[in-house]
């Protein structure tokens, strides 16, 4: 699944890709879906103003969906660490959604996944049989990107996504 800029070839005045945009695994997909009711809040008070808001919700393997106060948009984006780095940052893979693109999403994400077997049948890393003990899912790529990182990792991934108090 792919969230993806397209450009008109002057040529031909066809649609292409671009490389802004995102790849969602079926997994990764899952994932936003299930969060995106919670995301779409903090959208909305984004919009309405509010101010000091910040979230990073992981989505799987250092993809994340970035809602933050003063920006008027959606950052779905892989975080890498770079070579001898000691935390994450944001890469140039990913793609910004203004809000009416994110309205659009909101729109028909759901109505996609229903329709796709794959996407339909996927499951959440959480619910997966080895997540059972918790040495399963620290050594999870997916839910855990940034685990050699020790605590540094494990922090980020936090990031007050659920600090909010809902
Ligand atoms: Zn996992």
């Amino acid at each position: 699944m792919h969230v993806r800029e397209y450009k008109i070839d002057p040529k031909n005045n066809r649609q292409i890709p671009t490389k802004i945009g995102v790849t969602f695994t079926p997994q990764r997909y899952a994932e936003l879906i299930s969060n995106l009711n919670d995301i779409d809040k903090r959208v909305k008070r984004v919009r309405a103003g509010v101010e000091g808001l910040l979230n990073k919700l992981n989505i799987g393997c250092g993809y994340y969906c970035v809602v933050e106060s003063g920006f008027a948009c959606v950052n779905l984006r892989r975080f890498l660490v770079p070579p001898g780095g000691d935390r994450p940052f944001p890469s140039k893979i990913g793609i910004k959604l203004n809000f009416e693109e994110w309205d659009n999403m909101m729109k028909y994400a759901v109505e996609v996944k229903e329709s796709v077997k794959v996407l339909k049948d996927a499951i959440l890393s959480a619910n997966e049989l080895d997540h059972s003990n918790q040495q399963g899912y620290l050594n999870c790529g997916h839910c855990n990107p940034f685990s050699t990182l020790s605590e540094i990792g494990d922090t980020f991934q936090e990031d007050n996504y659920q600090s909010e108090g809902e």
